[in-house]
């Protein structure tokens, strides 16, 4: 089976993330796709999020009417009481990796699902040549990046010669890109321009959140209170 992880902070979960994974899911034919919400990613260690519970919640209720979407307990804090202790904690996705391909059999092959955003950042993550060994990556495109930006994201002892790069310049981000133990499949720019910030900031405002989310996941968020300004810290 060809399975997708596709980690995030979800804080919160919206119509961009489920984009992304809509189109993995049909060209790459993927079976199924796991949704972690991360319970501290180390790149956003600094920034107060959601408590993980309601993350988790919201990936639920985003994923309850695709059958290959499940949403996944992999970086859940060992005790929901110890929280607030936990989330001091960061998680590396080599981690979850590692811990997911427990369960496979040998025919079962992953795939990591990633935006291009987060894809550039790729080389600081822990372990990162190890995660190309372990899985295949899909990246969503944003306008703007070329092939040669996906290229020079790749940790150094990965990454190919400038002038093997040289030509991706002017080729946007599309299409697979194999090299020596790495394989990417890029899914193009998927025009789903939401982020969990812009939906933070408009919920905060009290405006409509219609266009980024879900409506179950927008009555959630409503029900709440989650996102106004005092929320974020409790
Ligand atoms: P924030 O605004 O708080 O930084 P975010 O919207 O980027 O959050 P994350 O949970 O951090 O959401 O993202 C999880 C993954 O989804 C990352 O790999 C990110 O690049 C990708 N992603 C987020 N938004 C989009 C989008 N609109 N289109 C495609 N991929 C996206």
């Amino acid at each position: 089976m060809n399975i997708g992880l596709f980690g995030g902070t979800f804080d919160p979960v919206h119509r961009g993330h489920i984009a992304l994974a809509r189109a993995a899911l049909a060209q790459y034919k993927l079976h199924r796709i796991y949704f972690v919400p991360g319970n501290v990613p180390p790149h956003k260690q600094r920034q107060p999020l959601t408590p993980f519970l309601h993350r988790f919640a919201m990936v639920v209720l985003a994923t309850a009417h695709e059958k290959a979407f499940v949403p996944s307990l992999l970086e859940a804090p060992e005790e929901i009481e110890t929280a607030r202790k936990a989330r001091q904690k960061p998680n590396y996705t080599i981690d979850t990796v590692r811990r997911l391909k427990q369960s496979f059999k040998a025919s079962d092959k992953l795939f990591l699902l990633i935006g291009m955003d987060a894809f550039a950042e790729i080389a600081q993550w822990h372990e990162a040549e190890a995660l190309f060994r372990e899985c295949e990556f899909v990246v969503a495109g944003r306008p703007g990046y070329s092939l040669a930006d996906v290229a020079n994201a790749l940790p150094e002892t990965l990454r190919p010669r400038p002038e093997v790069t040289r030509p991706f310049h002017k080729q946007p981000a599309k299409g697979d890109l194999v090299l020596p133990g790495v394989t990417i499949h890029l899914l193009g720019d998927l025009h789903q321009p939401a982020s969990a910030t812009a939906v933070r900031q408009a919920a905060a405002a009290g405006k409509p959140l219609g266009r980024f989310l879900d409506a179950d996941v927008a009555e959630y968020i409503k029900k709440m209170g989650l996102y106004r300004a005092a929320s974020r810290e409790s």
